[in-house]
């Protein structure tokens, strides 16, 4: 079992102060447009599949598509498990084969998140795994989050032993609506107090400056999905509109590719992970 290469690459963007883009996919397709736009740009990459992704495909033909990407493209890839709430589930994919994953018990209590955490962290240490957990809680739509203690985080990363921990600082997941309102303070604290690499979740919608300067305050990780799911589809809406007649997939897919792809492109600009593949 050799170093576990999502921690090697968190770790490195950690150090050099730039964030590895995680993308969330959901189908060959989304999958096939990150992966080469990552390549081509010779950036680490990080495909994060969310417990409904994972059934959707089938986490064995998963695992196996994850196998035939590290084969083909020269670059770190890691295969990482988001927002698992089911650890049961989780340790499932883990014992399986995926060497990433997400345990959020982020709405338990910080007691039942400390005890949860630990337990995922010991079981994936017998697969060479590594895990992110949240503390504190990232909204989502309407919901709202509760903002990450920086002194709860620095002991929270002591009792569970996690890799890495994904923080709120404002962010919501899904469209944003309205400004958002980022505390840069709080995690810049929170960077200072923890040395492990601090995760962002809802980054849909915030400016690139506002990304940047979340790199710059110690984010070593940036997801990316809502926003992957607007611009493929509009590809697609786009390309019926035009050809109401379309019947064969390889055309109108390509037409959502090539529409995510340009977010892709930017997102890893942003991340400033371009070149360090
Ligand atoms: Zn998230």
């Amino acid at each position: 079992m050799g170093e576990n290469k999502g921690k090697i690459i968190l770790q490195k963007a950690r150090k050099e102060g730039f964030a590895v883009p995680a993308f969330n996919i959901y189908n060959l397709e989304t999958m096939q447009v990150v992966l080469e736009t990552a390549a081509r740009m010779q950036s680490p990459v990080m495909l994060a599949t969310t417990p409904s992704t994972v059934n959707y495909f089938g986490h064995d033909f998963l695992l196996a598509l994850a196998e035939k990407a590290r084969e083909r493209y020269k670059i770190p890839v890691v295969f990482h498990l988001d927002h698992f709430q089911d650890k049961e589930e989780l340790k499932k994919y883990i014992k399986a084969g995926f060497s990433s994953g997400m345990i959020d018990a982020s709405r338990s209590p910080y007691t039942e998140n400390v005890e949860i955490v630990k337990e995922v962290v010991s079981f994936a240490r017998g697969y060479g795994s590594v895990v992110e957990a949240e503390l504190g809680n990232v909204g989502r739509g309407e919901q709202k989050g509760t903002l990450t203690e920086p002194g709860e985080a620095k002991g929270f990363v002591r009792e569970t032993g996690v890799d890495s921990l994904a923080v709120a600082i404002g962010t919501v997941h899904g469209i944003f609506k309205g400004k958002p309102n980022l505390d840069f303070k709080r995690l810049e604290e929170i960077s200072n107090l923890v040395d492990i690499p601090l995760v962002l979740h809802g980054g849909s919608g915030l400016s690139d400056n506002d990304l940047k300067e979340t790199i710059k305050r110690g984010i070593s990780k940036i997801n990316i999905a809502t926003e992957l799911k607007e611009a493929f589809t509009d590809g697609l809406k786009n390309y019926f509109q035009e050809n109401p007649e379309e019947n064969d997939l390889r055309h109108y897919m390509e037409a959502g590719k090539k529409s995510m792809e340009k977010v892709v492109a930017e997102k890893i600009k942003v991340c400033g992970s371009e070149g360090r593949g």
